[in-house]
């Protein structure tokens, strides 16, 4: 009897910690928690009557044969209910309510567990499933033990079928734990009638009990490690749940603006907090209805009428008014937010993310409640195809360099050339980077990209003596990304000296979206390029982010006027007059003026006259192929500049 206490004992400390870990940790709402948290408070009840009632079958003298059978049923009972709840469990795996509309037929619960009580009744007055004998010991009945077994076996077969038939949808883990647990929960009870002084059938299913709470009821798997506020997986579950629910009628999606710029400037941590921040005060007005479901993108579920509406989001804009605090330091940030309805803007989880993608892109003016109804949605199939190609090429090294020859109206050669970079798809054929370099920039792959456009051309200089060719240098494209990667410059300068490649022939494009936000590593990673002789351009000057202060600031030997303003020139009076004072500004601070769109014959006249320096465009050459491109630039630098030119 000792030992069986003992056991009792064992399996009351494990099923309250269980217990205790799944009220303190940080959990998501799930109904899934809920029935575990009934599951575990069944295994607590039934240890902590059978040690009642074994205490009093160790010392019969001082206890009634009355007061040892309603314990010994108490602890019945919640055996019972403990099985019940096994099976409320494996529904709610699935996000089935034993309450549900879903469950058709409430009678395949309740049914037999009503018919269990009432048998327990009838057992308890006529002693059919223990009797005890004339010296106190408890003897099972074989009738009602094989009754309360057969109920038991029941519950756990309608589980354990339940969760085969959602097979394909979980995890093996998942089924795995389910599976030990019906079979200790087994074990254990059928023991319990077999030999009732040894063992206890508790401890066993409080063993089945840690083998759920450790596979299969993680919280951990719902909740964002940054943030601590359910994921997207949450997400996932709490939408598909609210489908079938209809409880929120929109969820609002919010983005954080520029939360990967702030990434690569003021440092990881300090975002995180912020974000962390950010999602407790969301958690704070939405009565924690929040998720945080992708990068800097949230999407949260408040009870809003029409006309509480407008208040909440007054107030929310009004926070993000005010700056941000971390560690002292305060930081402005900027949302988006998007409202979605359920289901007519979105029946599915994906159409989410989708809205998600959408809400990222530049179009939408931060702080206003921009409407999904009014969004336009990317062709969300075609992004993922490229980042498909994006991903092969970057394993079998499927990109390719063109160069493009820039001519000098001084020397009226090709003295250089812009590299510009091709995917060419085994499947899909040639993908323009102005279509895949925004993807690879957004999925962050634009890293290794830029990498692989270093090499290549590194490796082309390598082969090729640019100098002899006439060429003084290779112009690169520098994503606005890699500017802010902190090694970039070591990269550069270690790729060069691999290649032998000297530094005064390379000229680097950055864009004037980057320089014009001029972020700190930018300019530390340029400062020390120039130190070793590298040379840069800003590229497309003049398409809205027009800085002029960069330019100042900025050691730019180049601006590359964007073929926009080039050809407004060419279209309106006032475009003239603009890229006229333009170019005098741009020559007055001592810096060069490239050109590029050059077309035809009467805006290279054009270019001539107002003094610029070196012209790109289709009217010279598309960018070509290495072979051909080295073919052209011979061909016309051999040649009397005049004969090739016209
Ligand atoms: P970009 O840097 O402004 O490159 C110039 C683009 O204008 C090239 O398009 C070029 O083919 C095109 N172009 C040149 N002359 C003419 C012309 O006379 N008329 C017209 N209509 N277009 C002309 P491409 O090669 O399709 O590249 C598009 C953009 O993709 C580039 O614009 C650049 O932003 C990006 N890109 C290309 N290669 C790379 C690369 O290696 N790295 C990075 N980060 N971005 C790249
Ligand atoms: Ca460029
Ligand atoms: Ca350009």
């Amino acid at each position: 009897m000792a030992v069986s206490i003992a056991f009792d004992v064992c399996s009351l400390l494990i099923a309250v910690s269980v217990l205790s870990v799944n009220i303190h940790r940080k959990s998501f709402d799930l109904l899934q928690n809920k029935v575990f948290t009934g599951l575990s408070l069944t295994v607590i009840i039934s240890s902590a009557a059978r040690i009642v009632s074994d205490f009093a079958l160790a010392s019969p003298e001082a206890f009634s044969v009355g007061y040892m059978r309603i314990w010994s049923y108490i602890a019945l009972l919640a055996e019972c209910t403990m099985f019940f709840m096994f099976a409320a469990y494996c529904l709610s795996v699935y996000d089935i309510s034993i309450f549900g509309p879903q469950l058709k037929n409430k009678a395949v619960m309740f049914a037999p567990a009503a018919a269990e009580m009432m048998f327990l009744v009838v057992a308890y007055a006529n002693d059919l499933i223990f009797r005890f004998n004339s010296s106190s010991d408890r003897v099972s009945e074989a009738v009602g033990t094989a009754v309360m077994i057969a109920f038991s076996l029941y519950f756990v077969i309608y589980g354990i079928v339940n969760c085969l038939l959602f097979k394909k949808t979980t995890e093996n883990k998942v089924i795995c734990s389910l599976f030990t647990f019906a079979l200790l929960a087994e074990i254990g009870y059928v023991s319990e009638f077999l030999s009732p002084d040894i063992l206890s059938p508790n401890l066993f299913t409080a063993f089945g009990l840690l083998f759920i709470q450790l596979l299969t009821n993680r919280a951990e798997d719902y909740i964002d490690a940054v943030t601590e506020i359910p994921n997207d997986r949450a997400f996932r579950r709490f939408f598909e749940v609210n489908l079938k629910t209809a409880q929120y009628s929109s969820v609002y999606i919010i983005y954080v603006e520029n939360s990967r710029l702030l990434n690569l400037t003021i440092g990881h941590d300090k975002v995180n907090e912020i974000l962390k921040k950010i999602g407790l005060y969301f958690e704070e007005i939405t009565d924690k209805n929040v998720f945080y479901i992708d990068n800097g993108t949230y999407a949260i579920f408040p009870r809003l009428t029409p006309s509480s509406k407008d208040i909440f989001f007054g107030s929310v804009n009004r926070r993000f008014g005010m700056p941000w605090d971390v560690d002292g330091a305060d930081f402005l940030i900027s949302i988006k937010i998007l409202e979605v309805k359920i289901p007519r803007d979105a029946d599915s989880c994906d159409k989410i993310y989708a809205y998600a993608d959408y809400l990222k892109s530049e179009k939408i003016t931060s702080g206003q409640l921009q409407y999904a109804s009014h969004a336009e949605l990317k062709d969300n199939s075609r992004t993922l195809i490229v980042e498909n190609c994006i991903k092969k090429a970057i394993e079998n090294d499927g990109f390719c360099m063109y160069y493009q020859p820039i001519y000098s109206v001084k020397d009226k050669k090709i003295v250089s050339a812009e590299a510009l970079i091709r995917l060419i798809d085994p499947e899909y054929g040639l993908i323009s980077p102005a279509e895949f370099i925004p993807i690879a920039e957004r999925n962050g792959s634009i890293i290794q990209i830029g990498k692989c456009v270093l090499k290549m051309v590194f490796d082309f200089m390598k082969r090729h003596n640019i100098e002899t060719m006439g060429l003084d240098y290779i112009e690169v494209n520098l994503s606005v990304i890699q500017c802010m990667q902190k090694n970039l410059a070591d990269i550069i300068m270690s790729l060069a000296v691999d290649n032998n490649v000297n530094s005064k022939n390379i000229n680097l494009e950055i864009t004037e979206t980057a320089a014009a936000e001029r972020p700190v590593m930018l300019m530390h990673n340029m400062q020390m390029l120039v130190d070793h002789e590298y040379t840069f351009s800003l590229d497309d000057f003049g398409t809205g982010y027009s800085n002029i202060s960069s330019m100042v600031d900025m050691p730019l030997m180049i601006i590359k006027f964007d073929k926009s303003i080039i050809d407004r020139a060419t279209e309106t009076e006032e475009g003239k007059i603009l890229i006229e004072s333009l170019a005098a500004m741009v020559k007055k601070m001592g810096k060069k003026i490239v050109a590029e769109g050059i077309e035809t014959k009467e805006q290279l006249d054009e270019m001539e006259k107002l003094g610029i320096d070196y012209i790109q465009g289709y009217y010279f050459s598309r960018p070509l192929p290495e072979n051909e491109f080295i073919e052209y630039v011979e061909k016309f630098n051999d040649l009397p500049a005049a004969q090739v030119v016209s």
